[in-house]
């Protein structure tokens, strides 16, 4: 076994998983308590009658080689917040151990923590370096009882990137002491590949991919937790045993194809050139005091009055995000890029804002 694994809660490490039924697709499934017809109108390939097939082979393949890494390194689930839950509830012990986040950051690693009953630890990105990740204030803030280190990189809501040598000292610096999970749902938008490149060196990373940003598949629920095979093994034991609907699999291998990846990879061209008019344009209008930069496909803005700016983009039928219920965002709102129509409409709305103040 890994040290890194005799970090996970003694009960996960012996825990007995559920025996789902067998997969042997050569054989005509009596054993599953399945209907051996299908529904009227069910066009899926395997039949909505029967059982998934759990971590299927076929779609682990293909989503190894979209991410580079070895199949036995990966789990897929349903988004990457059942990444992010899987790896609280494994190594989390209610009561006893906690996580560190460095808010402002993406709400789940608060929430998945709480629902397992485990601590949180907050280390906050300092916002006057534009909310810069504090590599050196996260490894002195741990504790023998924080067993998970959330780094989101791009961060979500404020959208900066972590550099990877900030990744690599924390990993490093925390081997052995806790799980660093690297969130980079919003990696393809960034400057920066993948830190699954530092997975060789360092047994106590997880990176968290996603199909629901950049390849417009949020709505099909699929996510890729990347690791040492022996964390992949564990988890896969934690994981409830048909997790993938079978019309996910199916999407999923058909929308990542080759051409998709392509079309994906102009659809990511239009949101970078969009994003970087939108931080322009939005800089200088008088009810924008400040844009940060981002390397996601959404721009943090400070408002002179966030009220007015939500009203102005609901006034021309469109909603932004507002995050100000974190204490470091006051007068803050999240904005995803949309179409360059969309990002038009909302310039034109909150530009007649600032015309109606004067
Ligand atoms: N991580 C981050 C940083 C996110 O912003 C989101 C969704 N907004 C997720 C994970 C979850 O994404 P999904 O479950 O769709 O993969």
């Amino acid at each position: 076994m890994i040290e890194i694994l005799k970090l996970a809660r003694p009960d996960i490490l012996t825990l007995q998983p559920y025996q789902h039924a067998a997969w042997e697709p050569s054989l005509e499934r009596m054993h599953a308590n399945e209907m051996p017809w299908r529904a009227a109108g069910d066009e899926t390939h395997a039949g909505l009658n029967r059982y998934p097939e759990p971590q299927p082979d076929e779609l682990i393949k293909h989503l190894a080689k979209l991410y580079d890494v070895a199949p036995t390194q990966l789990l897929a689930g349903r988004g990457s917040d059942e990444g992010i839950d899987l790896i609280v509830r494994a190594f989390c012990r209610a009561g006893v151990d906690s996580v560190l986040i460095s808010p402002p950051t993406f709400g789940m690693y608060k929430v998945s923590a709480r629902i397992q009953g485990a601590g949180i630890v907050e280390v906050p990105l300092v916002r006057e370096r534009s909310f810069a990740f504090d590599a050196d204030a996260v490894v002195n803030a741990w504790r023998e009882n924080i067993k998970v280190v959330f780094i989101c990189s791009p961060n979500n809501p404020t959208g900066g990137l972590v550099e990877r040598a900030l990744i690599e000292s924390v990993c490093g610096r925390l081997a052995n002491k806790a799980i660093v999970v690297v969130d980079e749902a919003y990696i393809e938008f960034a400057r920066d590949t993948s830190s699954t490149t530092l997975l060789s060196r360092y047994e106590n990373l997880v990176v968290l991919r996603t199909l629901s940003k950049a390849y417009a598949l949020a709505g099909t629920r699929c996510g890729a937790l990347i690791a040492h095979a022996e964390i992949v093994s564990l988890l896969a034991r934690v994981i409830t045993p048909y997790a993938l609907p079978t019309q996910t699999i199916e999407h999923v291998l058909t929308f990542t194809d080759a051409q998709h990846q392509l079309d994906a990879k102009q659809r990511i061209e239009t949101v970078l050139k969009e994003r970087t008019r939108l931080t322009e344009q939005l800089a200088r209008l008088p009810a924008i005091k400040r844009v940060w930069p981002s390397d996601s496909n959404f721009v943090l803005v400070e408002c002179v009055d966030a009220d007015e700016v939500l009203r102005a983009a609901a006034g021309v039928g469109l909603i932004i995000r507002d995050p100000r219920s974190n204490p470091s965002l006051a007068n803050c709102l999240r904005i995803s890029v949309g179409s360059p129509e969309q990002n038009d409409r909302l310039l034109r709305g909150i530009t007649q804002l600032a015309g109606a103040a004067a």
